[in-house]
């Protein structure tokens, strides 16, 4: 069985399994993680271990903090604005698909949005490039979202933006690849997509920007309060964060971000390549742009798509089906999707369409 899902996705076996191994008993402790106090020594030991180990992959200068918060990525498109907009209410957005409009509509609560591009017109099928940008200057961050999980369209180009912070919702393709997060004010992703379960959101951000959050912010959300008590404010999600932390360990021992980036890239290049290269299949987004992770295609003839999913299912490839606002399938590959899932959906592809 591959399981081609969005989000919640496939997890590594490995993970699982220690998971499974650990259910009952933590490290001789006679508790589950599940059951243990989130002040105690053991589940902050697990919790330490989690953020050290997340400080290593992604090489985090000192100057940046790692919270684990609730919420979810669509809870933080309203949240980072809060505990942004407090000072300087303008912000500017671009809008590449599904997930930054809706951080646009939420974060329109809040200040003066502005949108710098938008690729809405041509059905977001590309990253609009930055000559066209009409960024204001004057705002209190750029958000982006660097991969679009519904459209299959995701930033290979990191923008340049004079002294104004740049926010990026890298919910679904954190981890998938290298990232040099010291170009980023701020990085938010909800763990379920690529690197855990849900419950868990992991917000990394400067410690700059710690202070100019707005007076209605809950503590509970305000990032400062959270960075200064090591994100235990109140309880968090406990259990979410050790399986991130699994997972995190897993990366390691693949041998980093370096290695799972070059998988990804394999493992995408091969289904691009079948898609175009097989008059019965179409992918709509611009090949410059195309998401190494959220692989979206279209069948020529749509009215075969049901079939076409209902097939793939039966062999075991489940969950193609393409996002709610978009249709056609969509094929994630998340750092979990071992190659000989991709070759699997290949030959089935080669084998409906002959
Ligand atoms: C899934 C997703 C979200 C929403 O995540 P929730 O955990 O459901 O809030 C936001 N942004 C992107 C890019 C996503 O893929």
């Amino acid at each position: 069985m591959y399981n081609f899902a969005s989000g919640p996705a496939m997890l590594p076996k490995e993970v699982l399994q220690q998971a499974q191994s650990e259910m009952l008993d933590w490290n001789g402790t006679g508790m589950s993680v599940m059951e243990m106090p989130f002040t105690s020594d053991e589940f902050q030991s697990i919790a330490t271990q989690a953020h050290t180990d997340l400080r290593l992959l992604l090489d985090l200068p000192d100057n940046y903090h790692i919270l684990f918060m609730q919420g979810g990525a669509y809870g933080h498109f309203s949240l980072l604005a809060m505990n942004l907009l407090g000072k300087n209410k303008q912000a500017d957005y671009i809008q590449t698909g599904h997930w930054s409009s809706r951080a646009i509509n939420e974060a329109r609560r809040y200040g003066d949005i502005n949108i710098v591009a938008s690729s809405e017109e041509s059905g977001f099928d590309h990253i609009p490039e930055q000559s066209k940008w009409n960024l204001s200057n004057k705002a209190a961050y750029c958000h982006l979202t660097s991969n679009e999980t519904a459209d299959g369209v995701q930033f290979h180009w990191l923008p340049e933006i004079d002294g104004i912070p740049l926010i990026a919702d890298v919910t679904s393709d954190f981890l998938t690849r290298k990232i040099d997060v010291s170009e980023y004010g701020m990085l938010y992703a909800s763990a379920q997509k690529n690197v855990g379960v849900a419950g868990l959101t992991i917000v990394i951000i400067r410690d700059d920007l710690l202070d100019q959050s707005m007076k209605i912010t809950p503590t509970v959300f305000n990032y400062g309060e959270q960075a200064k008590n090591y994100s235990r404010v109140n309880t968090l999600p406990t259990y979410s964060i050790y399986i991130s932390g699994l997972i995190f360990r897993w990366i390691s021992d693949l041998g980093g971000l370096d290695k799972v980036q070059a998988l990804n890239k394999e493992k995408a290049e091969a289904l691009y390549t079948a898609i175009d290269n097989n008059g019965q299949y179409y992918c709509a987004v611009n090949k410059t742009d195309r998401s190494t992770v959220n692989i979206c295609f279209n069948l020529k003839n749509q009215s075969i798509e049901s079939t076409f999913l209902e097939e793939a299912s039966s062999l075991g490839l489940i969950n193609l089906k393409g996002h709610g606002a978009r249709g056609g399938i969509r094929a994630s590959l998340y750092n979990a999707m071992p190659k000989s899932g991709v070759d699997a959906l290949i030959n089935f592809m080669q084998d409906f369409s002959s």
